[in-house]
């Protein structure tokens, strides 16, 4: 396997300055391989934790290591719950990110919310909000305690934000609460079906349960952030566990407000890429706005004999994603001043 930073000549065109991995959908769990909703899917739920153990054994050793690797959420998967081994399961998982050397930062996806309330994750390994980085006399760039999301930088002048898809949604909140009232009734608005989670007859199909959207207070946050990014001349990384793009995913797989994301993205010239899971089949388009969008292959449904994981190695003018087995490469040019629409 080509361990050499970068595939190919083109990145001899300028510096190498530092990589990030990337993995999605690892939804452990201690079961009999099986099948996604539709049965076209094969799961195979123990051999993820196996996928997993390669992908950090690949970082641990490569010559110039990650400065962080980036967990797309669905780290387990909702079966748990239903065996009661949600905390078992986690714990296994979590047991095995120890083994890498550099720091991980966890998303949060729906299967989070089958195992697991909100309240549990914030106190959970999961919330790898301690590794934020703040940005000294700007408050507004300092995120609310009502949703998971939060920024670093992993080298200087660049910028990563993960945010909380789930931030509105019916899944992990108390039912007796206001935010769950809100929140189901923006979903039965959209999506009349007795069966939430079905997207039959929809014309926004993302509208489902066991998708979230964004808050007006965590985009407000994201656009301070961006406009911190922009003033200095940052690149920023964008992460979540849904995407936002409907030219790089399922239209099903979307969340609820993705456009709403976007507005806020495409109004600021520094983001780089948005890297999401959800999907496990994968996808990519750049946006018109220069924005190239990744939804990273789910490796829940990888064979044992493939893998599904990514580095990213960042150039001064360029991200270049090397795929491991499912993942393929990508070159992602960053946009250029003259192309930047206000
Ligand atoms: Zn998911």
């Amino acid at each position: 396997m080509d361990d050499k930073p970068g595939p190919g000549p083109l990145s001899e065109t300028s510096e190498f300055l530092f990589s990030f991995g990337v993995i999605a959908d690892i939804q452990y769990a201690d079961l009999e391989d099986g099948y996604n909703f539709q049965g076209n899917r094969r799961r195979y739920y123990r051999h993820s934790l196996l996928h997993l153990q390669g992908a950090i054994e690949h970082w641990n050793t490569e010559g110039s290591p990650p400065r962080c690797v980036l967990q797309l959420g669905d780290i387990i998967d909702g079966y748990n719950a239903q065996y009661k081994a949600s905390e078992k399961s986690l714990e296994l998982v979590m047991n095995t990110f120890q083994m890498l050397k550099v720091p991980v930062h966890h998303t949060w996806g729906n299967h989070e919310f089958y195992n697991f309330s909100r309240n549990y994750l914030t106190n959970s390994k999961l919330n790898t909000k301690f590794l934020e980085d703040q940005i000294v006399h700007h408050p507004e760039t300092v995120p609310s305690e009502n949703y998971y999301a939060y920024h670093f930088v992993p080298f200087p002048q660049f910028r990563f934000i993960l945010l909380d898809a789930y931030d509105l949604s019916v899944l992990g909140v108390d039912q007796s609460s206001a935010k769950y009232q809100q929140c189901l009734k923006i979903l039965k608005g959209h999506n009349p079906n007795s069966e939430l989670n079905s997207p039959q007859g929809l014309s926004e199909p993302q509208f489902v349960q066991f998708n979230g959207g964004f808050s007006q207070e965590q985009l407000n946050w994201l656009n301070e952030v961006l406009t911190f990014s922009d003033t200095n001349q940052e690149k920023v990384v964008i992460v979540s566990h849904l995407p936002i793009y409907p030219e790089a995913s399922d239209s099903v797989c979307l969340a609820w407000n993705y456009r709403d994301a976007l507005a806020v993205i495409w109004s600021h010239r520094c983001v780089v890429c948005f890297f999401a899971g959800h999907t496990h089949d994968g996808g990519y388009s750049e946006d018109p706005f220069g924005v190239h969008h990744v939804n990273l292959e789910g490796v829940i449904e990888t064979a044992p004999d493939s893998q599904a994981f990514g580095t990213v190695y960042v150039y001064p003018d360029k991200m270049m994603l090397k795929g491991r087995g499912r993942v393929p490469d990508r070159i992602m040019n960053y946009k250029r001043e003259n192309t930047f629409r206000c």
